[in-house]
């Protein structure tokens, strides 16, 4: 009996204890926390594979996941997919899609590392590869587009999402290209946008005119030029078949010279330029007869 009652006694603990856990109401050391609670980002996810966003518009060079594709080698890190070559120390392409929810409030996280999904026998090229920094560690999908959790923002900070970019290129010829994306067409204008990026060729001028053709002691190829394709459309649903013969796309082609000018809009071309010049076939999920309308026009807008 005695045992019996004292069991009950534990028993009434353990309820009292976790209602008071559960219990919201204001302890004195919850007050600070309740007045100036921390910030929280709900954090939004990456498409999941069945609406995969981030190659909506094709797989430019047919990249694969398959290790022996190496010069070809598709990763999807979920906020944006990269075809990688394992032997030039780059990517060749990346690819993503822009909506207004991708831009949050999440600081720059500058946690430029290794990718870890690299196949483990690959080197990982690391952030001190660009040491003594004759070139930025420059984004292709940008930090700036990637800021609505931590993750999100981290994940634009491997390094198989960077290449080697001439200062004054990645500092402010592609940086006011980026930032009109942001600025004016999405924010503005309210448009979506589905944006790939990449680079072809290989030697580079960077800071003092340094003509360098590699890094890292030949692992990381530095690009001659970089290039972009943006898909414009109106925020909405249904994207791929919205594409249409007038439909927006700015496309361009950037020497990976510092001597570059700052105006964006005096490097634009038509995505046949980009085609002939790398290879690959842009927007190849867009019907062939669209392809060949919106990819011979050079935007002047
Ligand atoms: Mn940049
Ligand atoms: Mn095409």
């Amino acid at each position: 009996m005695k045992k019996i009652s004292f069991y009950s006694l534990f028993l009434f603990l353990i309820i009292l204890s976790s209602c008071k856990k559960d219990n919201t109401s204001v302890l004195p050391t919850d007050i600070k926390a309740i007045t100036n609670p921390p910030i929280v980002v709900s954090p939004v996810a990456p498409p999941t594979a069945a609406t995969d966003s981030t190659m909506l518009m094709g797989n430019p060079s047919n990249a694969t996941a398959n290790e022996a594709d190496f010069s070809n080698y598709l990763m999807k890190e979920g906020y944006y997919s990269v075809s990688y070559n394992r032997d030039l120390g780059r990517s060749n392409w990346v690819s993503w899609h822009v909506v207004t929810t991708d831009y949050g409030s999440v600081a720059r996280q500058d946690d430029f590392r290794v990718n870890p999904n690299l196949p483990s026998s690959w080197y990982g090229v690391t952030p001190s590869s660009f040491s003594p920094y004759v070139f930025d560690k420059g984004h292709m999908c940008p930090s700036a587009d990637r800021t609505s959790s931590i993750e999100a923002n981290s994940s634009t900070f491997l390094m198989t999402n960077i290449v080697a970019q001439a200062p004054n290129n990645n500092q402010r010829t592609w940086a006011n290209l980026e930032n009109y994306c942001r600025d004016s067409l999405v924010n503005r204008l309210g448009n979506e946008l589905y944006i790939i990026s990449g680079v072809y060729g290989e030697g580079g001028i960077g800071n003092n005119g340094v003509v360098t053709n590699t890094l890292d002691n030949g692992r990381v190829s530095v690009p001659a030029y970089l290039w972009k394709v943006i898909v414009v459309l109106k925020n909405g649903n249904n994207d791929l078949n919205r594409v249409a013969n007038n439909t927006r796309v700015i496309s361009v082609v950037m020497p990976n010279d510092n001597n570059i000018g700052s105006d964006w809009r005096s490097y634009r071309t038509s995505v046949d330029f980009i085609e002939q010049a790398t290879g690959y076939d842009v927007l190849s999920k867009v019907s062939t007869a669209i392809q060949s309308v919106i990819e011979a026009r050079v935007d002047n807008q």
